[in-house]
């Protein structure tokens, strides 16, 4: 084993995401059930839920269905814009999509 293996296996060191790739703090991650050593923060967590009910409702009429797709291609359009990250609108957009579908 190199000395980099292990450092990289250190028990001291902070969890990283494995979707973003970050690190956080223990409590901030959610471990897949038969998988404990997947780990996800909130927001890769709330995108893998927002994917999965994408996915589920695909070919669905029902008025929930449509709002929800409506506001993905909305999300989509705004975020291929960069408008999350302009000034003044940027922080504001980020924070409504917290409470968006
Ligand atoms: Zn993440």
């Amino acid at each position: 084993m190199t000395a980099a293996a292990a450092v990289e296996r250190e028990p001291s060191e902070r969890p990283v995401c494995w979707c973003c790739g970050n690190t956080f703090d223990e409590a901030d991650l959610s471990r897949l059930g038969s998988h404990p050593e997947v780990g996800v923060c909130a927001g890769c967590a709330q995108w893998l839920h927002r994917r999965a009910r994408s996915s589920a409702d695909t070919g669905r009429r029902t008025p929930v269905a449509v709002a929800r797709g409506a506001v993905a291609t909305l999300r989509g359009r705004v975020m291929r814009a960069g408008a999350q990250d302009w000034p003044l609108i940027g922080p504001v957009l980020r924070r409504l999509d917290r409470h968006l579908p």
